[in-house]
Formats: structure tokens, C-alpha cells, sequence
């Protein structure tokens, strides 16, 4: 790649020499070198090269609130002024961890008001392996140790994450542990075959009965699940298998752990995907924009009754240094205020999300597109060579074809194999949602011409 930034250079030159990147192809990445950001605002990103760029995933599915919120780094300096670490281990606390604590649980669902704080998602979820497990033992039921999982589901990238995930590539570099199963997620598109939407969706939903009876309900100890799948491909289930999923979560039990990562504070136009769906979970994991990323920090909200018998059981030998650290629960109090008092979830729900997801939907008439689904500010289009059967341009990288276009004509879309997907900034105005669908369209043109 030609640079017109003699610095671009030298910071590909790092990173090639000394920078070890999560999530990348290492050979890919040494021979043509990161693209460097380098500053932000609102819902645009600039790289190095002075390109301005719309950032139609939110960094990371984290930045809610947009860039370049002044409030955010005010309350992290004056954090850092006050106190800017003590750890909540031995009976110490301090006030941010728990103000955060009181107002996480005042806008998560009826009956969920304990949170225990990490540094990330993939924490959170390791967490709540121990401390389902914990649960269990507590209560004189030590041989309920399994947790079902779904295939494609994302849960992180530490050992107990990768492995309650179910992406084959993380499992196949020890990403495995004992006492994990999954089970098929509910994909229709990649994976319905010839079923009908709403039958599929029942079959898949029963795929959890079938394992819970396989391995026994005395030997399982919680299924997990995103609301709405995220890095799998955004893929929203059909509207039958929520439903059915929590016909089966009543007749058996066990815990129900909703990984809230992605749908939590407000993606969905709800406070959480649970509250979308009406799902009652035992445990959520949260993370991303529960501080819109501007520093990390995640976490886990727990039922009452859980955190009840948890409490009951003594010593739970489990934390981690940053566990609700002082900076980053100030700036998640700031990012909850400016989310509350701007209304800023409402506006999605009633306004900009129904925007999205029409102008979205105005790409399934592009003959490259097989699908194009969403809700909230979440969507996803299907890159196919044929509509009406569903067949992928195999082995030809479109998705990647079109991920490059899109970097190269100022839009971030994420590539999932060949399924395109998108998670903008929540305060994304309908203007920009318009720059956002033309861009993609120019790009679905390109990757069309590309791949002929
Ligand atoms: C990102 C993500 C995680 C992991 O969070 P990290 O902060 O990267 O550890 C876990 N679950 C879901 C659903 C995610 O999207």
C-alpha cells in the first residue's frame, strides 16, 4: 500500500517489529500493514493517511454514546484526581464501584440488583462459570457442572470464554475445557436448509432440550446465550425460538446466563436484549457499552436468589485486580447518565433504529444481497450468487473483497465470512444511517464488478 503519511510507515513499522495484534493474520498483517487510526469524533473515525471514515461497527460494538465525549473524560480525570485505583478485595470498596453497583442494577430487569465487576467480557464470563458452578455446589447439587452452549456463539477470548464460545477456530488453538457442550445456534439462512423460518427456529430451540436430557439435568448447570448473536454474524433468531427456548428453561433446573456484551445498554432499542426478547435470566454478562468503551470494564449481573445462595456459601476465591476499578466505574456512571438524561436508547427505539432498519432493508434489491436482516441498531447483509437458493460465492473471500472496498470508500463494515455486518454508534443521526446505506450500496456495486 502507497502512503502519503511518511509516519504511516513507521508506525507499520512497529507494528510489524514489535506489535503482536489480537484476532489477526499475522502474515496478512506483516506484508501490508495495519491501517492506523488515529482520532475520532461523533461517529467518524480519521486514519493516518487524513481519510475520514464511518465507523458502522462503534470500534467494537462499544462506543454507545459516539465519540469524543468531553463529560466521559472529564469524569475519568477527576476519578483519577480523587482515587485513581483501589481494589474491592478483604472488605474495602470505594464509591464508584458502588454507585456503579446501584445504577447498573436500577435499569437492568426487575429482580437482577447485584453486579460483580471485571475488567472485560470475556471475565465476566469466566466469572459466571465459576460462580454458577459455585452456585450449585452451595446448594448440595456439586454434580450440576455442564454448561450448554451454542455453536458460532461468542463468549470471548480467555480459556473458559473461547470454550463456552463456539467458534471452531478458537476451540482448535486450546480453546477447549471439560464440562462445555454446545449445541446448533439458530441460523436460518446459513443453516435452515429447507425448512421454513419458523420451523427451523422451533428445531434449533429443541436442540437444547435433547442435550439437557443427553446429559442429564442433574449434571447441567446453566445454558448461555447472546440475545442476539453478534460477532457469529448477527445472526437474530427466528421469532420462534426465544419462545420456545424459554418453554424448555421452565421445565428444567437450570440457570439461563444472557451474554448482554453486545445487546446490553441499549442496542436493541432496550436497556438489555433480554428485555427485547422478555427473557429471564438467571446471569448476564456485560461489557462494551457499559463504559462505550472509552476504558474497559465489564461485568456480571446476578438474580437475586443467586447472588442470595452465593452470599450464603463463605468465600467465593475469585477477582481480579481491575475488578470494578475506580476510573472506569466513574466513566460507566457518566456513560449510564448520558444515556439515561439524553434518551438516548428511546431515540433509537422510536426514531433512528425503525430508520436504519428500512433504509437497510432498501439492499435487499442489489443482486449480490440474499438477505438483509436487523433490529435495533444492529444489521447484517448476506453476500450471495444466488437469491432464491442461498448459494455463497465459495472460496472466493467476498465478504473480504467487500469489507476492502468499504475500508477504501470511508465505511467500517465487518466481514463475518461472507455475511456483512454493522453496529453504529447509538447516537448515529439519520443523516449519517443515509451516508452509511449509499456507501454500502457504492460497495456492493464494487465487490459485484470485483467478483465477476
Ligand atoms: C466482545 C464479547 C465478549 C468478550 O468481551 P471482551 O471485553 O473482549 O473480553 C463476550 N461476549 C460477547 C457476546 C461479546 O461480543
Amino acid at each position: 500500500m502507497s502512503v502519503k503519511n511518511p509516519q504511516t510507515r513507521e508506525w507499520q513499522d512497529l507494528s510489524r517489529d514489535h506489535h503482536l495484534a489480537p484476532f489477526s493474520d499475522y502474515k496478512q498483517l506483516t506484508e501490508k500493514g495495519p491501517r492506523i487510526i488515529t482520532k475520532a469524533q461523533g461517529v467518524h473515525l480519521w486514519d493516518s493517511e487524513g481519510n475520514k471514515i464511518l465507523d458502522g461497527m462503534a470500534g467494537l460494538w462499544c462506543v454507545a454514546v459516539g465519540y469524543g465525549r468531553e463529560e466521559l473524560v472529564q469524569a475519568a480525570a477527576t476519578q483519577m484526581r480523587e482515587l485513581p485505583y483501589y481494589n474491592l478485595f478483604f472488605q474495602t470498596a470505594h464509591p464508584p464501584a458502588l454507585e456503579l453497583a446501584k445504577a447498573v442494577s436500577d435499569v437492568a430487569p426487575e429482580g437482577m440488583s447485584h453486579v460483580f465487576f471485571t475488567g472485560s467480557g470475556s471475565e465476566g464470563n469466566d466469572t459466571i462459570l465459576r460462580m454458577v458452578r459455585h452456585y450449585w455446589a452451595i446448594k448440595g447439587q456439586p454434580n450440576k457442572q455442564v454448561i450448554i452452549s451454542r455453536l458460532n456463539g461468542y463468549h470471548g477470548s480467555t480459556v473458559a470464554g473461547a470454550a463456552l464460545g463456539g467458534m471452531s477456530g478458537m476451540h482448535a488453538q486450546s480453546g477447549t475445557l471439560p464440562g462445555i457442550v454446545h449445541i446448533p445456534q439458530p441460523y436460518w439462512f446459513g443453516e435452515g436448509g429447507d425448512m421454513p423460518e419458523a420451523e427451523f427456529g422451533v428445531w434449533a430451540a429443541e436442540q437444547l432440550e435433547k442435550k439437557i436430557l443427553e446429559v442429564g439435568e442433574d449434571n447441567v448447570a446453566a445454558f448461555i446465550a447472546e440475545p442476539i448473536q453478534g460477532a457469529g454474524g448477527v445472526i437474530i433468531p427466528p421469532e420462534t425460538y426465544w419462545p420456545k427456548i424459554k418453554e424448555i428453561l421452565a421445565k428444567y433446573d437450570i440457570l439461563f446466563i444472557a451474554d448482554e456484551v453486545i445487546c446490553g445498554f441499549g442496542r436493541t432499542g432496550e436497556w438489555f436484549g433480554s428485555d427485547y426478547y422478555d427473557l429471564k435470566p438467571d446471569l448476564m454478562t456485560i461489557a462494551k457499552g457499559l463504559t462505550s468503551g472509552y476504558i474497559p470494564m465489564g461485568g456480571v449481573i446476578v438474580r437475586d436468589e443467586v447472588a442470595r445462595v452465593v452470599s450464603e456459601g463463605g468465600d467465593f476465591n475469585h477477582g481480579f485486580t481491575y475488578s470494578g476499578h475506580p476510573v472506569a466505574a466513574a466513566v460507566g456512571l457518566e456513560n449510564l447518565r448520558i444515556l439515561r438524561d439524553e434518551k438516548i436508547i428511546e431515540r433509537v427505539r422510536e426514531e433512528t433504529a425503525p430508520y436504519l432498519q428500512k433504509r437497510l432493508r432498501e439492499l435487499n434489491d442489489h443482486p449480490l444481497v440474499g438477505q438483509v436482516r436487523g433490529l435495533g441498531m444492529l444489521g447484517a447483509i448476506e453476500l450471495v450468487k444466488d437469491k432464491a437458493t442461498r448459494t455463497r460465492y465459495e472460496g472466493q473471500g467476498a465478504g473480504m473483497i467487500c469489507r476492502q472496498h468499504c475500508f477504501d470508500n470511508g465505511l467500517i463494515m465487518r466481514a463475518v465470512g461472507d455475511t456483512m455486518i454493522i453496529a453504529p454508534p447509538l447516537v448515529i443521526s439519520k443523516a449519517e444511517i443515509d451516508e452509511l446505506v449509499e456507501k454500502a450500496r457504492k460497495c456492493l456495486d464494487l465487490t459485484l464488478e470485483a467478483l465477476k
